[in-house]
């Protein structure tokens, strides 16, 4: 025991047990802390490399508590050799720390698993190094000392790792600062509070080089390093990424069916639930959303997040519909801290609105336009043609006879010919005329900017090839006739006027033999207003 005082004069030396004891408590606090950040925020960036560098330190701590309590070691050196391990995997950590969480290296090689190898293997020589000093020297050169807490002085290979250690921390430094000063708002903030946490690593080891250590003969480095570890822990808690959205990543949002993804100012990624991850795979918090945008489907692309807003996406080539909504999110004082997007799949919803939109404007046996939807859409026409002193016919159809055919061949037969006869009509049509089934056999077409005698041209072309070429109904073969009666928009009645005019001249039709095409008599005062003169008067 007297060695141990007389080696370093004036120095601490085992078994100090206050100081063992503190170690050892500090060692355990970190193991603890790692422990929660393996539980808690393994997702966060850098929270793996922080946790592992807490085992490190608690192993310090512990491992070289135990060398100053004295604890019984197979020789010498053994509590300190074994010590090491922390001792070189620190810096190695505080690095990779560093590099994740600076923001920098969003897409680099460097956040990547062979990155840990690369930087596995100077810790890893160097022990080896320590461990077999006895064979080659090369790590103390043979100014060891069996009892001495701090290890200053050594061969090649120490000097390398100190060396190695200090441009490592150094290059931490480096990269928090300048990953400070591009990131903004938490992120910022959480920077700054591990930049300051590192600070007192830096003081303590300007301390030591001063000769001003508070613990002579002991190494208080693993103290410096557990505290300002526990503040990176701390940052990484209090600003911990989630922090920014206002919302709990609650089991509601982690088990929902819609995608949320929450974003920074910046937008980079601050949270994402399952939902979310099915249809962005490559999203990783901390990423920013912009390095993913050429990953997505060309519509989402061009697509703003800078205002509020809920937009429905068809996706290409799926056909897929996703209704996305866009919220900003702003702190207290109305900055901006991020968004919100939530998104979910209306695919068949769209499909079932569009089905329903079918049922209600369309015929269902025939497919062609019903009467209401006819209605809507002839009254728009009838409303251009008043406002652009456009023609405008209507002609209102009757199959002859129909009922023979219902009772001759069946209702199916009928309906066939139904179906046929509003095929021709439909196949006849020019696009922009509008035909409907008007009820029953009944059929109605709106011809726009068209005359009564070019409207009653497209008629008796219909009827022609209808007369020449027979409908397959079943298996029938069918010549179907009908009746019509053409109305020709006068520039001032309803749709009910023009269509009572041509049900009229249908009816005329019908009257004078069937398999023909009355053109409907204008209205009583339209008549009469040229000869009376009377339009004045109204
Ligand atoms: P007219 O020449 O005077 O018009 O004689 P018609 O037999 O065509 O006229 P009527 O109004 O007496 O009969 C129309 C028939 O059309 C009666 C009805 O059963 C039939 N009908 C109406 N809607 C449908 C349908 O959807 N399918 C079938 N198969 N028949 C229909
Ligand atoms: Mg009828
Ligand atoms: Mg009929």
């Amino acid at each position: 025991m007297l060695e141990r005082f007389t080696l370093i004069p004036g120095t601490m030396a085992p078994p100090v047990l206050w100081y063992g004891t503190t170690l050892f408590v500090t060692g355990l606090i970190c193991l603890v802390l790692a422990l929660q950040i393996f539980l808690f925020l393994r997702q966060s960036p850098g929270a793996i490399a922080l946790g592992l560098l807490l085992v490190a330190l608690s192993w310090w701590d512990i491992t070289y508590a135990l060398y100053w309590i004295d604890a019984p070691a197979p020789n010498a050196q053994f509590w300190v050799d074994v010590t090491y391990v922390g001792v070189v995997s620190a810096p190695t950590l505080v690095f990779i720390f560093a590099i994740q969480i600076s923001g920098l290296f969003e897409t680099s090689w460097l956040l990547r698993k062979p990155f840990w190898f690369v930087m596995a293997i100077e810790p890893i020589v160097t022990l080896i190094a320590l461990w077999t000093d006895p064979w080659h020297n090369l790590f103390f050169a043979g100014l060891r000392a069996n009892y001495q807490g701090v290890i200053l002085r050594g061969g090649l290979l120490f000097w390398s790792n100190v060396i190695y250690s200090y441009l490592l921390l150094l290059l931490s430094v480096i990269i928090l600062v300048v990953g400070y000063a591009r990131a903004s708002g938490i992120f910022r903030k959480q920077l700054l509070m591990v930049l300051l946490s590192f600070a007192i690593t830096w003081a303590n080891s300007i301390l030591f080089v001063a000769g001003l250590n508070p613990l002579p003969g002991a190494d208080n480095t693993p103290f410096a390093f557990s505290i300002a570890s526990a503040l990176f822990a701390y940052a990484l808690f209090r600003y911990r990424l989630l922090d920014v959205a206002p919302i709990a990543r609650s089991v509601v949002i982690e088990q929902m069916k819609d995608g949320v993804l929450v974003l920074d100012a910046n937008n980079r990624i601050v949270d994402i639930n399952p939902a979310g991850k099915v249809w962005l795979p490559q999203a990783e918090i901390g990423v920013s959303l912009d390095r993913l945008r050429d990953q997505l489907p060309a519509t989402l692309q061009q697509m703003p997040l800078d205002r509020d807003q809920r937009v429905e996406v068809m996706l290409e080539p799926s056909g897929r519909v996703l209704d996305i909504q866009v919220t900003q999110i702003y702190d207290q004082r109305r900055r901006l801290i991020g968004r919100l997007i939530v998104w979910r799949e209306i695919t068949e919803f769209k499909r079932l609105q569009a089905q329903l939109q079918r049922l209600a404007n369309y015929d269902p046996l025939t497919g062609v336009y019903n009467r209401r939807e006819f209605i809507r859409l002839a009254n728009s026409e009838l409303a251009r043609a008043q406002r652009y002193q456009h023609a405008l016919s209507l002609v209102l159809i009757d199959i002859d006879h129909f009922k023979i055919i219902n009772d001759q061949f069946g209702h199916h037969t009928g309906d066939e010919a139904l179906i046929c006869f509003a095929a021709s009509w439909m196949a006849e049509k020019r696009t922009h005329d509008i035909f409907a089934r008007w009820g029953g056999e009944e059929f109605i077409l709106l011809l726009p900017e068209t005359d009564q005698h070019h409207a009653r041209q497209l008629v008796e072309r219909v009827r022609d090839k209808m007369l020449t070429k027979p409908m397959v109904a079943g298996n029938n073969r069918l010549i179907i006739k009908f009746s019509a009666g053409i109305s020709a928009y006068t520039g001032s009645e309803t749709f009910e006027q023009l269509a009572q005019r041509a049900d009229l001249a249908l009816y005329q039709a019908k009257q004078q033999g069937r398999n023909q095409t009355m053109i409907a008599e204008l209205p009583q005062c339209e008549k009469a207003e040229p000869e009376q003169g009377q339009r004045s008067v109204h």
